[in-house]
């Protein structure tokens, strides 16, 4: 297993490949712009890509996935229901994204050998979603390094993002927190530094 960060687009969303190297497979996650750069890094990874992840609906996330379709047409697009113009999203914020599968709580995706697990984490929209695989956790904009997500947008709420950070440190062992924006970092050093973090620790086990 190996992941591979590019930053893309004018706010510099943390694009990733996670490659099943033995496979040859991998999945991109949030290709938010620059789909021809992805796309050459994928080509260069090695790997067929057998999925694209969206960590959540916001435009910067998402940008860039229209036009990985127009030449992957055979590969799914996951994206939490929550976060579409379906269900109210403003198009403004939440493009429609074409030919999105919908995952949820609890669902697998599978990216060659690798198991990728959905955890929902509510707060910086309604359909937020932290991708957990082996020891890396994929934490879009719920969990930054020091930080968490903003949740004044539509959808936001602080009350559902300090239980969603909450339930992200009390997690079993550490992992690698590759975010949606700035510098990755690990699990234990957010649960000693994260005040958000720590907040939402409490309020699940006073
Ligand atoms: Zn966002």
């Amino acid at each position: 297993m190996k992941v591979q960060c590019l930053q893309v687009g004018a706010i510099e969303t943390n694009c990733y490949l996670l490659c099943d190297e033995a496979a040859g497979v991998c999945a991109v996650i949030d290709p938010g712009d620059e789909a021809g750069r992805i796309a050459a890094a994928v080509r260069k990874s090695g790997c067929a890509p057998s999925a694209v992840l969206l960590t959540h609906g916001h435009y910067d996330h998402t940008g860039g996935v229209a036009e990985l379709r127009g030449m992957w047409p055979e590969i799914p697009v996951y994206l939490n229901r929550e976060d579409t113009p379906a269900m109210g999203a403003p198009e403004m914020l939440f493009p429609a994204v074409p030919g999105t599968t919908h995952y949820a709580e609890g669902d697998t995706v599978n990216v060659g050998g690798l198991a990728v697990k959905v955890l929902h984490t509510p707060g910086h929209s309604r359909g937020s979603v932290s991708l957990l695989c082996d020891t890396v956790l994929f934490s879009g904009d719920t969990l930054f390094a020091g930080d968490c997500g903003r949740t004044d947008l539509w959808g936001g709420d602080m009350e559902q993002m300090l239980r969603s950070l909450g339930r992200l440190g009390l997690l079993d062992g550490d992992f690698t927190v590759c975010p949606g924006h700035m510098e990755t970092s690990s699990l234990e050093l957010e649960r000693r530094r994260n005040p958000w973090l720590r907040q939402g620790m409490r309020m699940l086990r006073p």
